[in-house]
């Protein structure tokens, strides 16, 4: 990886998700020193699906030899069929597996985060293990941490601790926990040869990759299959109303919500292992700004600063994103304007990172409130988005085009135009509230 000349800036990041990974490894080739603080005691090889869409594999495939890494445990699809949750087959969506050269990679979340990590390692970014941050401080000139009484501080500090953030907090001063969203998702992963009903054998045995998404009464589910990679992994969105105080175990909770579906679908919940299901309740915050603290110094990314539902497939890749944008204004505002700069990286981004949120609810909707008369003229109404303007984005690039416009945003109150939003978007403030409140009506 190209690395820029010293900048003399040095960055504290606290969280070692795909948001605190990507700001380190790219502050490192913009030439500031990094170091990361993570709570877990060590990376567990757990989790289920992530998806790093081309916005996001673009900025991966300049980290020497980690994209090949990931492109080798991927799924790769030529399309999604889109089922009746009965499982008639109502649609088949053609799958963009690239845009522009890069590719749109399927794979287990926990190996693709320790891809990030062995690589960040090896550039020589320390990540200090079992360390929870819980106070936070800035200074005229510097920002930092302090851990069990010691103080580490630095030039720069990035809250990359995810939906339940206490940066956050400093930053904002809210306390405030996230919201549920009424809904959960019941997610897990496991060898594909786990699964002995012959029901399923068209799949295992074709050679590729399946992916099937089933659409039934406010709730919707998808199954990806890989024989080569012998996995499996499905996800089902649900009402968030099983209560853990119920006497079904959680395998249970699936077959009695998926009840009449498809017998492949509940194939593959029945052949669950032990210990592979989790319920995950899908939490949620309204989008705010700032993002950045008083003094300038402290700056919140990825989902402390704006979580995702996973229906809009991109909270990791715009984390991603977050952090090769923080590093390149970084550099350019160099160490006497960081406040500047780390606005600017706000101003750059509010409006793209907004829209993208509201997605994964405008597909969640389609799929949950579906329109069934509208399907029938039009099946690709429920296709899961891939939108060029979103794959296309190199935000490195962005900043450097519309740098000055965005220095007068934050200094002279010029209001920036975005481009790096959908074509003919005009933004608008919007809430989680008055998108529920929605209900059975079209969101777009
Ligand atoms: C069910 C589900 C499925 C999803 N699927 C996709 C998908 O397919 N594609 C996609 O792009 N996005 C997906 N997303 C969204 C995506 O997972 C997140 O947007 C993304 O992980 C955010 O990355 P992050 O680094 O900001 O936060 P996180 O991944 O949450 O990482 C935060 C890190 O900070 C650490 N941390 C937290 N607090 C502290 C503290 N006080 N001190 C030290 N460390 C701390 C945590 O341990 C963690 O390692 C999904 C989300 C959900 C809920």
């Amino acid at each position: 990886m190209s690395r820029a000349s010293p900048t003399g800036i040095k960055v504290i990041v606290i969280g070692a998700g795909f948001g605190g990974l990507a700001a380190a490894i790219e502050c490192i080739r913009q030439g500031h020193e990094v170091e990361i603080f993570e709570q877990a005691p060590e990376f567990l090889p757990l989790g289920d699906l992530i998806v790093l869409t081309p916005n996001g594999t673009r900025i991966v495939s300049t980290w020497d030899d980690v994209l090949p890494k990931i492109m080798h445990q991927c799924l790769w699809v030529d399309a999604m069929e889109i089922h009746r949750a009965s499982g008639e087959l109502l649609h088949k969506q053609e799958w963009q597996n690239s845009y522009q050269g890069a590719p749109f990679c399927m794979g287990q979340r926990s190996f693709y985060q320790k891809t990030l990590v062995d690589f960040a390692e090896s550039l020589g970014i320390k990540i200090h293990l079992n360390t929870r941050v819980e106070e936070h401080f800035e200074t005229e000139h510097k920002a930092g941490i302090i851990v069990d009484g010691v103080r580490h501080e630095a030039d720069v500090l990035i809250g990359a601790d995810g939906i339940r953030s206490r940066c956050r907090t400093f930053v904002t001063g809210q306390t405030d926990d996230p919201q549920g969203s009424g809904y959960a998702v019941f997610r897990a992963w496991f060898p594909l040869d786990q699964v002995k009903d012959p029901i399923i054998d068209e799949w295992k045995d074709s050679g590729k990759d399946e992916y099937h998404l089933f659409i039934g009464e406010d709730l919707h589910a998808f199954i990806l299959t890989c024989p080569t990679l012998n996995m499996a992994v499905y996800a089902f969105t649900h009402k968030d109303t099983f209560d853990a105080k119920e006497s079904y175990t959680q395998i249970d909770h699936v077959l009695q919500a998926s009840e009449g579906w498809d017998p492949r679908f509940r194939a593959f919940v029945k052949a669950t292992p032990e210990g592979r299901l989790v319920d995950w309740k899908l939490l949620w915050r309204d989008p705010f700004r700032p993002w950045v603290s008083k003094g300038g110094r402290v700056i919140i990314a990825g989902d402390a600063a704006h979580p995702f539902l996973p229906t809009s497939g991109n909270g990791a890749v715009q984390a991603i994103e977050d952090g090769a944008s923080i590093a390149y204004v970084l550099r350019r505002g160099g160490r006497e304007n960081i406040p500047l700069a780390l606005r600017v990286h706000e101003a750059l981004r509010y409006e793209r990172v907004t829209l993208s949120q509201r997605i994964g609810f405008e597909t969640r909707h389609r799929f949950h409130k579906t329109k069934w008369e509208k399907l029938a003229e039009d099946p690709s109404a429920v296709n899961m988005p891939q939108p060029a303007w979103q794959y296309s984005h190199d935000p490195v690039q962005y900043a450097a085009e519309k740098l000055d416009e965005a220095v007068a945003d934050v200094l002279e109150g010029k209001p920036l135009q975005s481009t790096n939003v959908a074509p003919g978007h005009v933004h608008k403030d919007w809430t989680v509230a008055e998108l529920m409140a929605l209900g059975s009506e079209t969101i777009d």
